[in-house]
This record gives structure tokens, sequence and C-alpha cells, in this order.
């Protein structure tokens, strides 16, 4: 059945018989906005539906099952960024209602997996709500509706959380357990996956503030004049495979488990 791993390149007959499969659908959420100057504004965007490709082969080789990846939604919640030329924003409402829409979708004509794979923290509010809503309205159907939200800083998927002892050499920011906008890590991820787009040259260095450091969402040109934060000269591409490699494993995992599952 599976010519492709993307949904798109299937006709309506052949995705109905999708249905019938229990496939797992995978709907990447990513952000077009700064990721300061050395990196490209399609970090979030690119992360996203590479990260439910690389997955969806990686479960896909080690078992027989079906998973079918989006489209995936480019832009996001980013009005914190909007400071910086070249972001783009949705509204909370907005953003909340394209992903209840889309997935509303899927689940209309009869699929009963959905992951909704969200790389931003910025979304995390409009992602959640909405599928806390697809969640109400299907909840009651038989068989069952799976609807769950994966993000890179879920505890049981964090790589810096899982892999921490091996990113320790390249970066201090591992000790921190979480990755900051434009980071060590980050920009570590991107070196590893499109290095053609960074420019490590232009990276610039910002102490963290402590009591400001853990905000997710905060105004960026109040936090840092350069749209970047933490220490991106450290980043390597050792330490991006490192981590895109954790993540993939357990996003793969996560999909084998489900596919599993009723
Ligand atoms: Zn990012």
């Amino acid at each position: 059945m599976s010519k492709s791993i993307f949904y798109s390149d299937y006709s309506w007959p052949e995705l109905k018989e999708f249905v019938s499969l229990d496939t797992i659908i995978i709907l990447p959420v990513g952000s077009t906005e700064q990721h300061g100057p050395g990196l490209p504004i399609c970090t979030d965007d690119y992360m996203a539906v590479k990260w439910a490709e690389d997955s969806t082969n990686l479960a896909k080789s080690k078992q027989s099952m079906e998973i079918l990846v989006m489209p995936g939604i480019h832009y996001g919640f980013a009005q914190h960024h909007m400071a910086f030329p070249g972001t783009i924003t949705l509204s909370f409402e907005t953003l909340k209602q394209i992903v209840l829409e889309v997935g509303d979708s899927v689940l209309t004509h009869g699929f009963k997996k959905l992951v909704i794979l969200n790389v931003h923290g910025g979304n995390r509010n409009s992602v959640r709500a909405a599928a806390t809503d697809l969640a109400m309205k299907y909840a009651r159907r038989d068989p069952p509706v799976r609807i769950r939200v994966v993000e890179d800083c879920d505890g049981d998927i964090n790589p810096l959380v899982l892999d921490r002892e091996s990113l320790l050499p390249f970066t201090k920011e591992a000790a921190r357990n979480g990755m900051v906008h434009s980071g060590a890590l980050e920009t570590a991820k991107m070196l590893y996956l499109r290095p053609e787009l960074c420019d490590i040259g232009k990276v610039k260095d910002v102490n963290l503030q402590p009591n400001r450091s853990g905000a997710e969402i905060y105004p960026y040109d109040v936090l840092t004049p350069y749209g970047a934060l933490g220490k991106p000269s450290d980043a390597t591409a050792e330490a991006g495979k490192i981590m895109w490699d954790a993540l993939v494993l357990h996003f793969a995992d996560m999909l084998l488990k489900m596919a599993g599952t009723r």
C-alpha cells in the first residue's frame, strides 16, 4: 500500500483504504519566524516535517505499519518574535482553529489515530486547546479515537534529558534540560540538518537572565537584540546529530507503541 509516507501523494480512494488500515496520521506544526542572525526562518517549520518524516521511516523499518505525514502547518503563534522582520504570526485563536479544523477533517473521514507534532513553544497553548476540543468531539466514537500532542520538550521524548551526558561535552546548555530559542542546541540541530542554510559566523551569544530565561512567550526584543539566546557559538553538527537521532528514535518508538494499541 505504501508508495509514499506523505498523505498528499495519494488519491482519495487510496486514502479511504488507509482509513481501514488503522493508519496513524501525523500533522506537523511549525512556525515561520526569526531564529537570530545565523539561522533561517524555516528552522521550526523544516524540523517539524523532517522529524515526522525520519521517525516514520524508522518506525516502518522496524515493523510493518501504516503512517502518513500530512502537509505541515507552516505558520504558528510567533507574536513574541514580531520585532524581527521576516517573522510571520497567526493569532492564538487562528492557529487553534486551523489545527482543529484540519484534525476534524481527517477524523471525520474515519482516521482513528492522530498525532499533532509541534516543535515551537509558542504554539503549545493553541495546539493543546485544539486537541482538547477534538477529544471532546470524538471521545465517544467506537472504535475509540486517539489524539496525541507530541512536542520535542515532552519529558518522555526530550533528548536533553535522554542524552544529556553525551551532549554535555559540547555545551553547558545541555545541563539546563531545556532549549533556548536559537541557542547552542537548536543551532546544532540545524548545523546537522541544513548546514548550507546556517551562517555560524553571524551568531551572537547572549547571557541568559535567570529570571526570564525560562519564559517561553516573552517579547524577544526585550530579551536580546539579536533574536537568539544562549551560546549558539558552542553549536556543532556532531551535537546536532546526537539530539536529532534521539528525537527520531523516541518518536519512532512512540509510533510503534501507538500502532499496537486500539
Ligand atoms: Zn525554533
